[in-house]
């Protein structure tokens, strides 16, 4: 038995129909950059998510440098973000001119320790990105405490947590704005690069809307430096059609870690922590194992892709060394971090498929 880290292809086989009719659709009308087939998608996923607008954009990295810009955050601005994400949260930073400034996490829950935000806001901080990590949303109701507090912006990162909630209610629409990101293996994927940002702010809905094409609302109406940063007419497609079932997969994804904790249950092994409040959409599975290149490399040998997420601190990567400066503090994620282990998680994973992971993980796992 092999298993992939995820099976995209079983995904695609599953609505094989919805997907054929969504591209030849899009091919017979050459709806390829904007249009109907875009503002379609956009409408259909601000009402899924419950926001007033939705504007999408090349990708899940442009759309958190889109919003940067969009609430003037340029040279010398500081923007708090946690230690442990993929880099797009900290590079966009430092792309606007920023700087980074990054707070440590919690051991078991993964994304920002929000006891340390306050330590670090300064009168050059601007802006707080949480970033709900794996799938698990970031403490929001005290991160919007002290942000509010502060006058700071407040940008989610929602490339991994589509359809989370905390407290009843849906990542995304806690901050200002939300930046999501639709890569093929996200909980929500295109089949190629795709992103979008959701806020009920309109005036911000405008400018970011403007910044992804070219500073221009209208054709030849160049108000603003821009860029090109569009969805195209076959991800949009591509996505709405997929948008149906993204409920019904998150219900499996989640039912997967059910199961997956319960084999796990009672061993060595580190397993994920829910709290009560939140509803945690798995993205990732992520376990803690003391062995860990030890339980990567038996099982990659029979047949079972991991990986790690992620490998390096960001406050530890070159590309961010000029900004640390003793406001580097990280040594929670330092301490867990060659323990991490993402194993196989997709909706349609089988309960077979995850006992044969667990016990090779159990057999090896110290
Ligand atoms: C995937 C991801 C992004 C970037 O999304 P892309 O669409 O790949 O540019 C940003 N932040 C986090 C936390 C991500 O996981």
């Amino acid at each position: 038995m092999t298993i992939p880290f995820v099976d995209l292809y079983a995904q695609y086989l599953s609505i094989k129909p919805d997907i054929d009719a969504a591209i030849e659709t899009t091919i017979k009308n050459s709806s390829y950059i904007g249009g109907r087939v875009v503002t379609e998608f956009e409408e259909k996923f601000a009402a899924w998510i419950g926001a007033k607008y939705c504007i999408a954009a090349g990708n899940g990295t442009d759309t958190l440098e889109i919003l940067l810009k969009a609430y003037g955050i340029g040279a010398g601005d500081e923007v708090i973000i946690p230690s442990h994400s993929w880099v797009s949260t900290a590079e966009t930073v430092v792309n606007v001119g920023g700087v980074p400034v990054f707070v440590d996490t919690d051991a078991r829950l993964y994304t920002l320790n929000v006891d340390q935000i306050e330590k670090k806001i300064n009168s050059r901080t601007k802006a707080i990105i949480p970033v709900h990590l794996f799938g698990l949303p970031a403490e929001m109701d005290r991160i919007m405490e002290i942000a509010n507090k502060h006058n700071l912006v407040v940008i989610e990162d929602c490339a991994q947590c589509h359809g989370a909630e905390y407290k009843g209610k849906r990542t995304g629409t806690f901050g200002h704005a939300a930046s999501f990101s639709f890569y093929p293996g996200k909980n929500l994927g295109a089949y190629g690069d795709a992103g979008c940002i959701v806020t009920n702010d309109e005036n911000i809905a405008k400018t970011c809307r403007m910044i992804a094409n070219h500073g221009q609302l209208k054709k030849h109406d160049h108000q603003i430096p821009g860029r090109n940063s569009r969805l195209d007419g076959l991800q949009a497609a591509i996505l709405t059609a997929k948008l149906k079932y993204l409920d019904k997969w998150t219900d499996a994804r989640i039912a997967n870690a059910a199961y997956y904790n319960e084999l796990f249950k009672d061993s060595v092994v580190v397993t994920p922590v829910i709290p009560e409040h939140s509803r945690h959409v798995f993205h990732l599975y992520v376990v803690q194992v003391n062995n860990r290149s030890q339980v990567q490399e038996a099982l990659r040998e029979a047949g079972i892709e991991t990986a790690v997420h992620y490998p390096v601190p960001m406050p530890a990567m070159p590309a961010f060394k000029e900004y640390i400066n003793g406001n580097g503090s990280y040594e929670v994620n330092e301490g867990y971090k060659d323990k991490l282990l993402s194993l196989p998680m997709f909706p349609e994973l089988t309960h077979e498929q995850m006992q044969f992971v667990a016990s090779k993980v159990l057999s090896i796992a110290n």
